[in-house]
């Protein structure tokens, strides 16, 4: 299956950084950016802000394939993040 094109924020999500968790899973994490959207953030249940520096988190191993889990992924405060990954 031939790879659909990726539109510029796709792209540049997918240089995610690979984490591997001490729980088994695996998490590619985008290098941190302000966020030019309003998110809700998994980790605190909050909003993220235009301009507050985030990363977009998808997991690294789905079974939907990577496409889909770039698809699902989720934007966090870069702090909660990094709690929730110690
Ligand atoms: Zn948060």
């Amino acid at each position: 299956m031939a790879p659909r094109p990726l539109d510029l924020g796709r792209a540049r999500g997918g240089q995610g950084v690979r984490v591997d968790l001490q729980d088994g899973r695996s998490w590619f994490v985008s290098p941190p950016s302000p966020s030019a959207k309003i998110y809700v953030c998994p980790g605190c249940g909050a909003e993220i802000g235009r301009g507050q520096v985030q990363v977009a988190v998808w997991e690294a191993d789905s079974l939907l394939g990577g496409q889909s889990a770039l698809e699902l992924r989720r934007h966090w405060h870069l702090a909660c993040w990094r709690d929730f990954a110690r």
